[in-house]
């Protein structure tokens, strides 16, 4: 406890920011990015927010042309700390269509170069399982949820879709969400079937004209437990991988019943999020944590020892610009 409290917490919180590329048929659209340079973002605010420029500093930007291999560089060794038995988030933030699942997954037609940090993030973690067998043994086993409206769903189930789970804080197992199946992995493979599986039920959890995956988190934890050959001790860490729901904010005049719902739900929860990170980031004594379900659920991965790495998104267009500054006002908050 006392060696949690002297942490630098501070240190276990980084902030990226990506800015996705124009889209095929918008080469002629101008950008709201001004300039980017290492770690700042400057960006042309428009005269409804006081014409001019202005600057974000992150952790590191990576500018439209960064590719999957760039982000993931820099994630690498939150790898390595999962296998030592630390818990590790690593979140995906920004308004719908800002690139969170194609930095999280990738795109629809997946290749080997433009799998996103999900696919990078386990095939990294059997590599150094492997290197490591000589002296550890691993297991790995991943679960797969969604919350949305504050209910959370089993994405790997194959019936039974919508039974609501509970979240419980076990630090005995290490399972958060006891009754959501979890799947023993043993290569980058079975875990590439088992996506796509979580990806198809969340598809049939929506109707046709209505994209749910926008508009709820989805989260890949992944639970690694090493066994020390020569000692006996066991470490067990583990990684949760998320893609939030859309940050944008609705307009209240102009929806009502269930999508009036749902948004609220989504500022609530990503306005908790925010402040656990934050209160995190300033050392506070008291963590809000209670505040919303996504919050948690990733209790025991945020603070404490625990490593967290945010990706915050934007939208290149002009006309996404007030989004832009509302995103880059949250992260600034936790960055
Ligand atoms: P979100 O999950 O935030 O709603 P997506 O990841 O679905 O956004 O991205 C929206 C669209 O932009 C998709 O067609 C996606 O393939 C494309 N896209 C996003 N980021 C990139 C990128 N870095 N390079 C190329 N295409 C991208
Ligand atoms: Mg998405």
């Amino acid at each position: 406890k006392l060696y949690n409290q002297v942490q630098d917490l501070k240190g276990s919180i980084r902030v990226y920011c990506r800015v996705r590329p124009f889209l095929a048929g918008q080469s002629s659209y101008l950008s709201s990015v001004d300039h980017i340079e290492e770690g700042t973002i400057t960006i042309n605010t428009p005269s409804k927010y006081g014409k001019g420029r202005r600057s974000f500093n992150f952790n590191k930007v990576f500018g439209p042309s960064a590719t999957q291999g760039e982000i993931f560089s820099d994630t690498q060794p939150l790898i390595r700390s999962v296998l030592d038995g630390y818990n590790v988030c690593i979140f995906a933030y920004g308004q719908t269509g800002s690139g969170k699942t194609y930095t999280m997954t990738g795109p629809k037609e997946l290749t080997e170069q433009s799998q996103g940090v999900n696919y990078r993030a386990l095939g990294d973690l059997f590599l150094l399982a492997e290197q490591r067998k000589s002296t550890f043994h691993y297991d790995v086993s991943v679960q797969m949820i969604e919350i949305y409206n504050e209910q959370v769903r089993d994405l790997l189930v194959t019936d039974g879709l919508n039974k609501r789970l509970e979240i419980k804080n076990s630090s005995q197992t290490g399972l958060n969400v006891p009754d959501a199946s979890l799947v023993r992995v043993t290569s980058t493979s079975g875990v590439i079937d088992l996506m796509n599986l979580g990806q198809r039920n969340r598809v049939v959890g929506a109707t046709a004209l209505n994209d749910r995956s926008s508009r709820s988190h989805s989260c890949l934890t992944v639970h690694v437990q090493g066994r020390d050959l020569t000692s006996g001790t066991i470490l067990r860490g583990c990684m949760h991988l998320v893609d939030l729901a859309g940050s944008e904010r609705v307009d209240k005049s102009e929806v009502t019943g269930d999508r009036l719902k749902e948004a609220q739900h989504i500022n609530k929860s990503l306005s908790a999020l925010g402040d656990v990170i934050a209160s995190l980031a300033q050392k506070n004594s008291h963590v809000p944590y209670r505040n919303s379900k996504l919050t948690q659920l990733l209790q025991d991965s945020l603070g404490g020892q625990a490593k967290t790495l945010m990706f915050v998104h934007i939208s290149p267009e002009l006309d996404a610009i007030g989004e832009t500054i509302s995103t880059l006002k949250f992260a600034e908050r936790v960055a």
